[in-house]
């Protein structure tokens, strides 16, 4: 199977994390997220494991909040020792109310509002990651209104593209976010934060992208961060003391995806990066890395109800969910790759046909995977899993034609619990006046 965490039992039924699925959707029902708490507790675990052997024992793993974001998840993380990238007040707001170290929170976002801002520094936000001049006036402004000297990052763009697809790419000079060594604007930016008396810059940030698979571009991407930092070491005297390397580790959503291995991989980048900060003559950095992805993806499931079979003959097939793009817009955001399957008869080897797996959606858009084989007498009542949805499901999750959300189960160390509770109708009309 595509994870460790899978298995299948003697009735034929899919299990996940050892639990038996059909079992879980009769308790909770369906559509349902799974979570394994297990697995993202060991993906924590190889990261900070790995971080630590390769750049030594100041350096920190931070989940990158936003590929899924509830209480629980900021518990682990806190039991873990990791630190959090948040990217909204809302985001802060949770990881804040559980009693998350917000000195160990990073604050992201290429638009922080004000009140944004203003939120952050009266949470204990540790570090923003400044994205452009007005954000540092703004951080300036507030901080001295305070009394305090806020910690900040600068984002900067290495200018990489990573070939991964477009939507997910943000190294590039021509990003939305930070500012661009090329063009001069990263100097800038590091000269003037340092002129600012309530900013106390502690070093650069970068995030090339998502889904990345090819190791080549962490190392390319670090060679150019550092370098950056010899030259400002060089100019202003400046002494970088956090350079975070960014997040995106690829997961595999199909059999054919390559598989890679983290802990070998922040390795080789820890060897090349001790070597680059002797030959450029810096002290190594405290480095922080900001995972997301790769730390939930494969922690996650989802259940569905199989409804509507239609066949139209010399056409194409649909099996209809009880779920969709509500629950997991990511097909129809960015066409994303998911391997299904028939969670209550896992086993069968029999005929199959070809279908496009749809949610209930008014739209047409509403697809979660095309060119999908399931067994050809699938029908209403069987239970469909997609698998690999731990990362931007939840997160991305609408109320559009007011589908309530799924609930979250978080399973772990063989028991369940419900991590998100499902949402009721009433919640779905709880702002209406
Ligand atoms: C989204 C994001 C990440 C995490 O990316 P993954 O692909 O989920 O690992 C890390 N850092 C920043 C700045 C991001 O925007």
């Amino acid at each position: 199977m595509i994870c460790n965490n899978l298995s299948i039992n003697e009735k034929g039924h899919l299990c996940f994390e050892g639990q038996d699925t059909v079992t879980l959707a009769k308790t909770y029902g369906t559509p349902l997220y799974l979570m394994d708490a297990d697995r993202i507790r060991e993906r924590c675990r190889t990261y900070q494991a790995a971080i630590r052997k390769a750049f030594g024992e100041r350096a920190n793993t931070l989940y990158a909040s936003k590929a899924a974001s509830f209480r629980a998840i900021y518990r682990i993380m806190m039991e873990e020792g990791m630190g959090v990238d948040v990217v909204s007040s809302g985001e802060i707001y949770t990881a804040f109310s559980v009693g998350f170290p917000m000195e160990r929170a990073y604050f992201h976002s290429n638009n922080k509002t004000d009140a944004d801002v203003a939120f952050a520094m009266e949470h204990g936000v540790g570090y923003f990651v400044v994205d452009n001049r007005e954000e540092l006036d703004a951080i300036e402004y507030f901080a001295q209104k305070k009394g305090i000297r806020q910690k900040v990052l600068l984002r900067l763009t290495p200018g990489i593209d990573p070939h991964t697809y477009e939507a997910v790419s943000t190294g590039k000079v021509d990003s939305k976010f930070g500012s661009a060594i090329e063009t001069g604007q990263a100097d800038e930016i590091t000269a003037y934060a340092l002129g600012l008396s309530h900013v106390e810059l502690s070093g650069f940030h970068c995030h090339v992208g998502s889904q990345v698979f090819d190791s080549d571009i962490f190392l390319r991407s670090a060679a150019i961060m550092l370098h950056f930092v010899a030259e400002m070491k060089q100019k202003y005297g400046f002494v970088t003391r956090e350079l975070d390397l960014g997040g995106g580790y690829g997961v595999r959503y199909l059999e054919e995806d390559p598989q890679i291995d983290i802990a070998q991989n922040i390795i080789k980048v820890g060897e090349a990066v001790k070597e680059q900060c002797s030959a450029l003559g810096i002290e190594l950095p405290d480095i922080r890395m900001e995972p997301g992805r790769s730390i939930v993806a494969d922690a996650g499931m989802t259940l569905y109800t199989a409804g509507t079979v239609k066949r139209i003959p010399g056409y194409k097939n649909y099996v209809s969910v009880d779920g969709g793009m509500t629950d997991n817009p990511r097909y129809a955001l960015y066409r994303s790759a998911y391997t299904v399957l028939l969670a209550n008869r896992a086993n069968d080897k029999g005929k199959t046909f070809r279908c496009s797996l749809v949610g209930r959606c008014c739209e047409s858009g509403d697809i979660l995977q095309e060119n999908v084989e399931l067994p050809a007498d699938v029908t209403r009542g069987d239970l469909v899993a997609v698998l690999t949805t731990g990362a931007y499901n939840y997160s991305m999750s609408s109320n559009y034609n007011r589908i309530p959300r799924p609930p979250v189960v978080l399973l772990e160390q063989g028991g369940a619990t419900v991590a998100v509770r499902r949402e009721t109708f009433e919640d779905i009309c709880r702002n209406d006046i």
